[in-house]
């Protein structure tokens, strides 16, 4: 069943059409990877579905509901929820307060909230750190917080930019297990990646955009053998 539907999406630049015409459907429950080269359009994509960003064309539907042009805070509360690939904690907060920042589009109750932070942070693997300054945190942590304060706000529909760039291979694994233990729990992601290794291994379904079109779409089987694919990463080089 789809829970994500865009349609032609465009978003221009000046002279640019960073996201080019886009259709892309996403099943729920599914981990949906974005893959492309630097510059490809993938972080305007995010902006654009989570509404940062205006399209200049084109629809977005959420569970069968028109959400083009929604704000985020309304995008939020109706279960769509972005992380960002540069991740900026409230440094001189606690690492719970960090993520009690995402409960309360659900609550206004501190204790709720609270609560529901305890939660995002056991998910996470980031518990043990509730009480230090999020400043404290090293890379791998916050990125794990961001994830965590995207879930206390409780999406159906996670996106995640980025959340493994930086990392050492263990804390990529580490990571890995994360997302796919969110979707375990019943969240839909849609995933930013330059790993490659890790998008193919975690994903049921991948699209390739370059130059802002989708050049290709399928399981990670289809897409690493796919010609036009191969082509787009190695011109890049
Ligand atoms: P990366 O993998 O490097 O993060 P990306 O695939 O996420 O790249 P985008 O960041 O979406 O790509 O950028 C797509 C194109 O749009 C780039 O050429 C970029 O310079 C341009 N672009 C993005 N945001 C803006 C903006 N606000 N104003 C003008 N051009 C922009």
């Amino acid at each position: 069943m789809e829970i994500l539907r865009v349609e032609n999406l465009s978003k221009q630049y000046g002279g640019l059409r960073a996201v080019d015409g886009v259709n892309l459907s996403v099943e729920k429950n599914t981990i949906h990877g974005l893959i492309g080269p630097n510059g490809a359009g993938k972080t305007t994509f995010f902006s654009l579905i989570s509404g940062f960003e205006t399209p200049t064309a084109g629809k977005i539907v959420l569970d069968g509901e028109d959400i083009t042009g929604k704000k985020p805070y309304t995008l939020c509360r109706k279960g769509l929820v972005r992380t960002y690939q540069i991740v900026k904690p409230f440094k001189g907060m606690s690492t719970v307060d960090n993520v009690m920042v995402g409960s309360f589009v659900n609550t206004d109750h501190v204790a709720a909230a609270r609560e529901k932070a305890m939660d995002s942070l056991r998910r996470t693997k980031l518990d043990h750190k509730a009480g230090v300054f999020a400043g404290s945190l090293n890379l791998c942590e916050q990125k794990r917080l961001e994830v965590a304060r995207a879930l206390a706000s409780d999406p159906k529909i996670l996106l995640l930019d980025e959340v493994m760039a930086g990392l050492t291979p263990s804390e990529v694994a580490e990571v890995m297990e994360i997302i796919v233990d969110i979707k375990r729990a019943g969240v839909t992601i849609v995933i930013i990646e330059h790993i490659m290794q890790a998008i193919m291994s975690i994903s049921d379904t991948i699209s390739v955009l370059n130059f802002g079109r989708k050049i290709a779409e399928g399981g990670p089987k289809e897409i690493s053998t796919d010609r036009e694919v191969i082509a787009a990463y190695l011109g890049s080089e």
